[in-house]
């Protein structure tokens, strides 16, 4: 098979929804960063390249995780995460690139992912690619709004994010938005106009992160002085709420909401304030699952007491909240004695069916 078009369809095999794909992560903290944003705990270390982990250091990463991980995982990715991928000079490239092409040559490797900023996109930084079976290129957007770019001391613009999401998919590459909520200066007004703005461009996935205060930040600094006040976790997962909704409405999968809870990230000291929780997403969902819910029954003119909730199994979970809390927290709310969730083929995930106890529907969304 050509090489380009044995890498192309190696791009789409991450579209099918059959395989799950085994994503070997290769840290490269803060490597390639021009500059450390404020929300960032990693310290710049100007002009050296020693975030980058040695050539013996990917190997046994690599090998670990394809000896640990079940044979039906496919395709098998390495992901270089954590910094800058584009802005890495040259030689680095070529370093961490020489490291895993074995692995890419022996066929154990399908695939290769990045993260990069967005103003390290560029004709000739996605050349420097080629040859290679990069499947997916991750941005890192964090806002559409120059003011929220800005005081986050990013170094782009929105306009820059756009760019570099037209240059990654005219190379046929997927491409992943990675966004935050709560920047300073950031509001759920700017959240969502951010969401309607990315959607525009029809990335392949998103993922949305709150921001936290990390210790030996910039931003820890600010909170600490009260120049900077994150959100609270309410209002952190009503603006993922709302920034969720408009990538449905597009169609676009939110393949995370939440940062990853880290054995490094869970030591005591290291998160000093904000909406940490190691379950973000889930709550996000039950949040709307619990939304929905309210909104058939707000429009009730009568609500029988007995009421079957159905939903696609997938979303047994996100119906009833943590420890049921959805259910009874609708019985309260509402007059009802009873209430069944009945898990339902017939429906898609993502949307809820409501009946009486008798069998009669009441509304479906
Ligand atoms: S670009 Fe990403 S990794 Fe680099 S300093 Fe900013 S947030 Fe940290």
């Amino acid at each position: 098979m050509p090489q380009k078009t044995r890498f192309n369809s190696l791009r789409k095999s991450a579209d099918n929804p059959i395989c799950r794909p085994l994503i070997i992560p290769i840290f490269i903290p803060q490597a390639g960063c021009p500059h450390q944003c404020v929300f960032c705990n990693q310290r710049t270390i100007t002009g050296i390249e020693a975030r980058i982990p040695s050539r013996t250091a990917i190997v046994q990463c690599v090998e670990s995780f394809l000896s640990h991980s079940s044979a039906n995982r496919s395709p098998v990715e390495i992901a270089f995460y954590g910094g800058n991928f584009l802005g890495l000079s040259s030689d680095t490239i070529d370093f961490l690139l020489d490291v895993v092409r074995p692995f890419v040559e022996q066929a154990r490797v399908q695939s290769l992912r990045c993260s990069t900023r967005p103003d390290s996109i560029s004709p000739e930084t996605i050349d420097r690619l080629t040859g290679f079976p990069f499947s997916t290129i991750e941005i890192g957007v964090q806002s559409m709004d120059d003011a929220v770019l800005n005081l986050s001391q990013r170094g782009h613009t929105g306009q820059d994010n756009t760019s570099a999401i037209a240059l990654v998919k005219a190379g046929g590459y997927r491409v992943g938005a990675q966004l935050m909520i709560g920047l300073p200066g950031d509001s759920k007004t700017r959240a969502v106009e951010t969401a309607t703005r990315i959607s525009d461009m029809l990335p392949d996935f998103v993922r949305i992160y709150p921001t936290v205060v990390l210790k030996g930040s910039l931003l820890a600094k600010w909170f600490a002085a009260g120049h900077y006040s994150p959100l609270n976790l309410h209002h952190a997962i009503d603006q993922a709420k709302a920034m969720m909704r408009v990538f449905q409405r597009h169609q676009i999968p939110v393949i995370r909401m939440g940062l990853q809870p880290t054995e490094c990230l869970m030591q005591p000291g290291e998160i000093l304030a904000g909406p940490f929780h190691p379950a973000f997403g889930f709550l996000v969902v039950a949040s709307h699952f619990k939304d929905m819910a309210c909104d058939i029954l707000d429009g009730c003119a009568h609500i029988p007491p007995h009421i079957q909730i159905h939903v696609n199994p997938r979303n047994d979970s996100a119906m009833r909240g943590h420890k049921n809390e959805t259910i009874h927290a609708l019985k309260q709310r509402y007059p009802l004695h009873h209430i069944d969730v009945i898990l339902d083929n017939s429906l898609s995930a993502g949307h809820i069916r409501i009946m009486s106890g008798d069998g009669s529907v009441l509304h479906s969304v």
